[in-house]
């Protein structure tokens, strides 16, 4: 299954939008971003925090 991460949910004017499946690999591109586009350098952790803020549980989030 997979979930739409807005930029913009996350306080930034951006329209960037990921759609997948919530893997790490989904939580290192949000990271990825956030540091390209906004020179926001946060970690994995502090991205993944970001997400079960949200309401996604840390079991759902794969490997
Ligand atoms: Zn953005």
């Amino acid at each position: 299954m997979s979930i739409k991460i807005r930029c913009n949910d996350y306080g930034y004017e951006c329209d960037h939008v990921l759609d997948e499946e919530l893997t790490m690999g989904l939580i290192g591109k949000l990271r990825d971003h956030f540091e390209e586009e906004h020179g926001l350098d946060y970690t994995i952790e502090a991205v993944t925090q970001m997400i079960t803020n949200r309401g996604h549980s840390l079991e759902s989030i794969k490997k």
